[in-house]
Formats: C-alpha cells, sequence, structure tokens
C-alpha cells in the first residue's frame, strides 16, 4: 500500500510536470507566433432576429503553429493571458479586424465588428490610447465596434472598471458583456456600466428547448436587458427549437452553428451578400 502511494505520487509529479512543459512550450512558441505569421483572425456572423440578416461579425483568434499545429483559443489564451503576451497579441486583433471592417466597407459590406478584449487588457493604462489610436488609423467607424468583455473581468473593480468602460463610451465604440450570466456581475453594478449589449451565454442556450429554468433565465436577461436599454445577443445557437425560443423571448441577435461557423474573412462577403441578398 506503502509503494501504491509512492507510484500514485510519481504518477501525479510526472503529471504535472509534463503539463508545465506543455504550458512553457505553449508560451514559448506563442511568444513567436505574431512574427512568423501563425494568428489569424475568423469571423463568425450575428444575425439579427427582426428581419433574419447579418448584421455583424465576431473576430475570433486562430493559431496554427508550425511546431504544435492548430492550438484552440481555450489552451492558449489562459496562458497568453498569464504571460501578458495578450497584450500584443490582443493588439494585433483589433488592429486587424478594423482594418478588415473597413476593407469589407469600401467593397460596400456594412458590418458592425466585434472584438473580444481580455480582462489584461481592460487593466492596462494604455487600453484606451490603444483603441483610440487604432480608430484614428483604420478609420473605422467607432459606432460600429464593439468591444466584448467577460463578465468576471469586470467584477473586480467595478468603480475602475466604470471609469475605464465611460471612456472607452467617450471613444464612442459599443461595450458588450460576454458570457452573461455565468459570472458573478452584481445587477447594482449592471446600472452603473455603460453597456449597450449583453450576451447569454453558450450554457443558457444549450438546454433552452427541454430546460424551463434555462427559458426563464434567458427571459429574464432579455427582459433586464431591455429595461436597461440594451440589446441582447444569444450565443452557441445550433438547433432551431433554441432559435425559435430565443425569437419568442425577444432576443434581438444570435449568433450559432445553426446560422454559420465562424470562417475566413475571405468568406465572409459571399456569405453576407447570399444571406442579405444583393
Ligand atoms: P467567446 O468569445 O464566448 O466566443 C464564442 C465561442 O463559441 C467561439 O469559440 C466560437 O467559435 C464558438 N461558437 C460559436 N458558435 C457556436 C455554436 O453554435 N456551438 C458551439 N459549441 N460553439 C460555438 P472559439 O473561437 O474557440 O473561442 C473560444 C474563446 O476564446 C472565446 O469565447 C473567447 O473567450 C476567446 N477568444 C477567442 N478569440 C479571442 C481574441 O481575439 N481575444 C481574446 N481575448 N479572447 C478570444
Ligand atoms: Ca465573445
Ligand atoms: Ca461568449
Ligand atoms: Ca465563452
Amino acid at each position: 500500500a506503502k509503494d501504491e502511494g509512492k507510484n500514485t505520487f510519481r504518477m501525479f509529479s510526472e503529471e504535472l510536470n509534463r503539463s508545465s512543459h506543455e504550458r512553457i512550450q505553449l508560451v514559448h512558441a506563442l511568444q513567436h507566433a505574431m512574427e512568423k505569421n501563425e494568428l489569424s483572425l475568423h469571423y463568425q456572423p450575428k444575425i439579427s432576429n427582426g428581419d433574419g440578416r447579418i448584421i455583424g461579425v465576431e473576430a475570433l483568434l486562430r493559431w496554427n503553429s508550425e511546431e504544435l499545429g492548430a492550438v484552440t483559443p481555450d489552451r492558449f489564451i489562459p496562458l497568453a493571458e498569464e504571460s501578458r503576451l495578450i497584450m500584443p497579441i490582443g493588439e494585433w486583433v483589433l488592429r486587424t479586424a478594423c482594418r478588415q471592417q473597413v476593407a469589407w466597407r469600401e467593397q460596400g459590406l456594412d458590418l458592425c465588428l466585434a472584438v473580444n478584449i481580455s480582462a489584461v487588457q481592460l487593466k492596462s493604462p494604455h487600453l484606451i490610447e490603444t483603441v483610440q489610436a487604432i480608430i484614428e488609423e483604420t478609420g473605422i467607424v467607432p459606432e460600429q465596434l464593439e468591444l466584448e468583455l467577460t463578465e468576471s473581468s469586470l467584477v473586480d473593480k467595478p468603480e475602475e472598471v466604470t471609469r475605464i468602460l465611460e471612456r472607452l463610451r467617450g471613444l464612442k465604440c459599443n461595450i458588450a458583456i460576454d458570457d452573461f450570466g455565468v459570472g458573478y456581475s452584481s445587477l447594482s453594478y449592471l446600472k452603473n456600466f455603460p453597456v449597450t449589449v449583453l450576451k447569454i451565454d453558450r450554457s443558457f442556450v444549450k438546454d433552452l428547448s427541454h430546460n424551463s429554468s434555462d427559458r426563464a433565465i434567458a427571459q429574464s436577461v432579455v427582459d433586464l436587458a431591455n429595461n436597461l436599454n440594451m440589446v441582447t445577443v444569444a450565443e452557441g445557437v445550433e438547433h432551431p427549437d433554441q432559435q425559435r425560443i430565443l425569437e419568442e423571448i425577444g432576443c434581438s441577435y444570435v449568433q450559432g452553428y445553426l446560422h454559420c461557423r465562424p470562417v475566413p474573412p475571405e468568406q465572409i462577403p459571399g456569405i453576407v451578400r447570399e444571406r442579405n441578398g444583393a
């Protein structure tokens, strides 16, 4: 029994070592990902429930590593945050996506652009300047830019966060709370945040058609948003049943595989023109 314990311990520490080795390897590869052109953005359409038209896209980061192959954001974003590599990467994402949105506009496509902003970026004193500089440099209409902040990144220092959000709103861009409902936001803070969009987390959308409490939660989020003059976006819509219920409860916009997966930028004009009509 004693030996077993030792073995278990050895296995456990090997497991730990392997995972920390993997993390170091990943961070190392990520350090060079930008200069090696391994990062790219995919874009997922956002659809209006009113008329079924595509009104915008969300930029989603992709990493195709020479060394490690395709690495999903759920694996590398947390490491990018810990190592603060998310600072240059996040800036690259914002600049690249804004340039793309302007290029689409010049081709006659009028799309809102949502970009994910990490809690680490939000806490940096440079975020406002960076966003302002990129708006000026790219010429994006700031009203067409939406910054998605996760609920969990807002709860930490709500007074400080409120001031940052107000300055971002001063630049005229929109602010969305991403993954709404899974975090810890107190409704009293929500009232003070100058937020324009609530994104209903996929976990509530998932069981919408057979779980009556998820439906009640989704309905409450929509009602709350309406009362606070915000719009709602549901994410992760995969089934027509979910879509129907979201329409019934008055959710404004939807994203999900049912409508479109995230795709490389070249595919967007064709998809938008097909769906919205010339
Ligand atoms: P998120 O912002 O909540 O993005 C939605 C995720 O759900 C995306 O995963 C998207 O591909 C996926 N998705 C969309 N529709 C469906 C659906 O119908 N069903 C299912 N099962 N999934 C769907 P992705 O691209 O793997 O990104 C994961 C997370 O990584 C994002 O979650 C976001 O938190 C983070 N992320 C991605 N790109 C960036 C970025 O540029 N910056 C930062 N800071 N975070 C990013
Ligand atoms: Ca998002
Ligand atoms: Ca989300
Ligand atoms: Ca999410």
